[in-house]
């Protein structure tokens, strides 16, 4: 019985008094990749297990250990999305929105599935804002798409993060990588973890990703991508680098970064945080010019990034950076009797039409106890109707913070709030539509 009032190992809840956090961090990252051309796209939980062994990669960890496979009733191999670049480029060949205006921008949010040891900030479920760029092969795609998750993580407030970048090339300059990297890593097979020992052949730029120790230390003497790089991946990346420069972008270049899943080339990127320990990596991202062909459709370059949004919370929270006050009710209708209940109900319904959060009891409560409850949840304003304020029409309204009290006619109190208290009525409707900011004033008024 236990386990059924337990969530499973790995996921968590996200309880009333922190989603307005949640709902910011979605929301301002989507809004700003709005600014860059990003349309939001939304896709299945589950795919066909063939879709990310195919583009995440089979040798990956992610595939080899990570994933949530399962039959359904149909015996059909399904997946839980490990991550959100797959299906969005299956959802993009399936509809062939490759085949329409170029370059396609989508930003998304998804939940993702990973078995892992979890721990402060890796889960088995979590959150990722992302967005995917295709149709651009130009190095300033890549610019564009590092600036777009910069921007983000500027407008969020978060200071205490770095970018790095790396090109890990193309198929041909991987040829001689490959071999490079399979005479180095022979050396050590022996002391390697048996999963990097079947990488060798097989995929041995996977090695440089292994997370356990021994290989990791082995990896540090590896041969590095850069010294790799064909002429055309040499030049891109130099864009790369440029544009970021010419814009302000700080970054520095980190040869080790190599991503962990296969389907990336070219520009590959992460933005570190360094005060929430080991799972600093809060965004990842790159280019992968060979994803939409090795699903299928023809050669499509694309690029993208996934934001982990349990880290950023991490990040937010550690930093002290500030989020908007969740919404309160701006009104609490009391009342005595059942008549006046009646009032209230309908007084509390009128209000809110007009965009004002609202409350009355529904519990039938002692005046007192409703005004108990009132106070606990934040009302601004408080009304109380008995008979009286039944047969007159008329009661007294409260401002709760300064305890300022005014006779109002009741059917005119969503008037009085728009008069006496203008700029935090204005607050709580916009927080009431749910968004700040993109509500036209003029129509209010
Ligand atoms: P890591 O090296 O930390 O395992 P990754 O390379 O596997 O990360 P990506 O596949 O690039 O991660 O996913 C993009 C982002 O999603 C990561 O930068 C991170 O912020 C977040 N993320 C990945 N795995 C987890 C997880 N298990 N729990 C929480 N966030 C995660
Ligand atoms: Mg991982």
């Amino acid at each position: 019985m236990a386990l059924i009032t337990k969530a499973p190992r790995g996921t968590q809840d996200v309880l009333p008094a922190e989603v307005h956090k949640w709902r910011y961090i979605e929301k301002t990252a989507l809004e700003t990749a709005e600014l860059y051309g990003f349309t939001e796209i939304r896709i299945p939980v589950f795919e066909h297990t063939e879709l990310f062994n195919r583009s995440v990669g089979d040798t990956t960890d992610v595939v080899q250990k990570e994933m949530y496979t399962f039959n359904d009733k149909g015996g059909r191999s399904l997946t839980l999305r490990p991550e959100g670049t797959a299906g969005v480029a299956r959802a993009v060949l399936e509809h062939n929105l490759n085949k329409e205006t170029l370059p396609l921008r989508v930003s998304y949010v998804v939940s993702c599935y990973r078995y892992e040891k979890p721990q402060a900030g890796r889960l088995r479920e979590f959150h990722q804002f992302g967005l995917e760029l295709f149709g651009a092969e130009s190095p300033m795609a890549d610019a564009e798409v590092i600036m777009v998750a910069n921007a983000i993580l500027q407008t969020l407030g978060i200071k205490d993060v770095a970018l790095e970048i790396n090109s890990i090339g193309c198929p041909k300059c991987r040829e001689e990588y490959h071999k490079a990297l399979r005479e180095y890593f022979t050396a050590h097979l022996d002391e390697m973890c048996e999963t990097c020992q079947g990488r060798l052949e097989t995929n041995p730029m996977r090695i440089l990703d292994c997370k356990s120790t021994i290989c990791s230390q082995i990896a540090e003497g590896a041969p590095r991508i850069l010294d790799y790089l064909c002429e055309d991946c040499q030049a891109h990346f130099e864009t790369v680098k440029d544009l970021l420069e010419n814009n302000g972008i700080d970054f520095t270049v980190n040869p080790t970064i190599v991503r962990g899943l296969d389907y990336y080339t070219r520009t590959v990127f992460e933005f570190v945080a360094t005060g929430i320990g080991a799972q600093g990596t809060v965004c990842g991202g790159g280019r992968y010019d060979g994803l939409i062909e090795e699903i299928g459709g023809s050669p499509t370059c694309g690029l993208g990034f996934g934001m982990g949004l349990e880290r950023l919370l991490l990040v937010m929270e550690q930093e002290g950076c500030e989020f908007p006050e969740p919404v309160r009710p701006k009104v609490y209708i009391a009342s005595i009797g059942e008549e006046a209940a009646k009032t209230a109900a309908f007084l509390t319904e009128s209000l809110r039409r007009e965009g004002f959060p609202a409350q009355c009891d529904l519990m039938n409560r002692s005046v007192k106890a409703q005004m108990k409850y009132a106070d606990k949840i934040g009302a601004q304003y408080t009304v109380v109707i008995g008979d009286d304020e039944v047969d007159s029409g008329s009661a007294k309204i409260k401002n709760m913070e300064t305890g300022e009290q005014c006779e109002v006619n009741i059917i005119e109190i969503a008037e009085y709030l728009y008069d006496v208290d203008y700029e935090s009525t204005l607050e709580s409707l916009q927080n009431a539509a749910g968004s700040i900011g993109d509500i036209d004033l003029s129509k209010l008024l």
